[in-house]
């Protein structure tokens, strides 16, 4: 075994949004953090669209003014569009708020990270790009430090008193340690790109995310506008349909399911793709546990439900934010143990439980919300509070029971189709 050559308080493996977020307030707190990031220049990455709750985790970081500064576009609403075509009355994140948090923005992911990461820099974070974390070292249960491999293919091993897991959909430790269950319901796909000169909508519904669902209701596309005439194109469906028994590769397949969307499509006519279509699949998982002795998992190394809602990014920087707290108190106690460092799951997964129930409730083919809309009027405001992120700021059970009961009544039998 190689000897530890550097020892920090804190290791963050992975500099995407919840790994700047938890490094950054760890060190604020006066801690010796050290941020390792693969990629040696930021990237193109997919989950471009903000939800607004974003808000709070990006003024604590204090780079609000930085986002403002860009050119991303403001993004004020939602509008879901039906397998016909039909849209839904836009989600106006405004409707029963006038906070400025209401309004968010659609971000380019390599441009959005970096504010991020320069933010951690300067809030006193050793960040070191180009270095891949192989391996999480343990005495026993308790985690050590990291196994790292540098861009010249050198390797070395770091000390920790705490390693954090902000890997993403790598999911580093919950992989080594085998914790990791996968959404069973939710074995999906997802083949995306990005388009110059896509048709927009006027007005503050520019920068509005689409959500279209493909006229069989086997998948869906999102339409989320960027700067310089970008915009953001992908489709979401279940391997099944999307990948097996199907011939073609993901730019064939992508092209097969934007003719089931005529009204993206019609978006479409005039632009052009800018960049290679990519694909993801089987990102539906959580890890059974956020932390144990020494370690704690972060936004998608801990788990991702679905794209549909864009709550992936705001989960990442709030539940960076909850780890950092849950960590600072450990250490200041000198007790990073399994249930200090975890303090905060329940909390989390409140919240999270929350946006499952949402996911569920769209992939259910007999529930609709416009029919749940009309028979409960009272709740579109908790519908609106869920799509701004408000998922940690009051409580939804009232709703969520509400929704399960529609869709009882939805699969019942005895329901007349309409
Ligand atoms: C199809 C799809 C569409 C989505 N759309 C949206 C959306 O519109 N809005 C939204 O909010 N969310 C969206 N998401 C989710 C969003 O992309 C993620 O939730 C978010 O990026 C999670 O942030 P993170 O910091 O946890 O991970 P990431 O942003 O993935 O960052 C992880 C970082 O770790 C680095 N890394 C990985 N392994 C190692 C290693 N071994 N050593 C060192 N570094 C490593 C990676 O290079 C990466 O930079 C979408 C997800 C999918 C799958």
């Amino acid at each position: 075994m190689a000897a530890i050559e550097e020892q920090y308080d804190v290791i963050v493996v992975g500099g995407g949004p919840a790994g700047a977020t938890v490094a950054t307030l760890v060190a604020e707190a006066g801690h010796n953090v050290l941020l390792l990031e693969r990629s040696a220049e930021p990237q193109f990455k997919v989950g471009e669209s903000l939800m607004p709750a974003t808000y709070w985790s990006l003024k604590r970081l204090g780079v609000l003014e930085r986002v403002r500064a860009t050119a991303f576009p403001k993004k004020w609403s939602v509008q879901f569009f039906n397998h016909e075509g039909v849209g839904s009355r836009p989600f106006y994140f405004h409707e029963f708020s006038d906070e400025e948090s209401s309004q968010t923005w659609q971000v380019l992911r390599s441009e959005f990270d970096e504010i991020l990461l320069d933010n951690a820099v300067e809030k006193g974070v050793a960040v070191q790009r180009g270095v891949s974390v192989r391996r999480v070292l343990f005495d026993g249960e308790r985690a050590r430090g990291a196994r790292l491999r540098r861009q010249d293919g050198s390797q070395l091993e770091v000390g920790a008193r705490v390693v954090v897991d902000a890997t993403g959909q790598s999911a580093l430790l919950a992989r080594q340690l085998g914790i990791r269950d996968f959404e069973p319901n939710l074995r999906n796909v997802s083949y995306y790109t990005h388009y110059e000169g896509a048709r927009l909508d006027d007005g503050i519904d520019a920068g509005a995310t689409l959500i279209l669902r493909t006229a069989d209701r086997q998948a869906w596309f999102w339409f989320i506008p960027l700067p310089d005439e970008r915009a953001s194109v992908g489709v979401v469906g279940p391997v099944e349909s999307l990948v097996e028994g199907r011939v073609g590769n993901p730019q064939t397949v992508f092209a097969e399911e934007l003719a089931k969307c005529p009204r993206l499509e019609e978006r479409l006519v005039d632009a052009r793709q800018l960049t290679p279509m990519k694909a993801i699949r089987d990102f539906s998982y959580y890890a059974r546990q956020v932390a144990g002795e020494g370690w704690v998992l972060v936004g998608d190394a801990f788990g991702f439900i679905d794209p549909i809602y864009s709550s992936g990014v705001f989960l990442a920087l709030k539940s960076g934010e909850m780890a950092a707290d849950a960590i600072v108190e450990a250490l200041a106690a000198d007790a990073p143990t399994a249930a200090n460092l975890g303090s905060f799951e329940d909390e989390l997964r409140r919240g999270t439980e929350a946006l499952r129930q949402l996911v569920y409730a769209y992939y259910d083919h007999d529930f609709s919300f416009a029919r749940f809309l009309e028979r409960h009027p009272e709740y579109r405001r908790h519908l609106i509070e869920m799509l701004v992120g408000n998922v940690y700021r009051m409580s939804f059970d009232g709703f969520i029971e509400a929704l399960a009961g529609e869709r009882r009544r939805s699969s019942s039998p005895a329901r007349v189709s309409s």
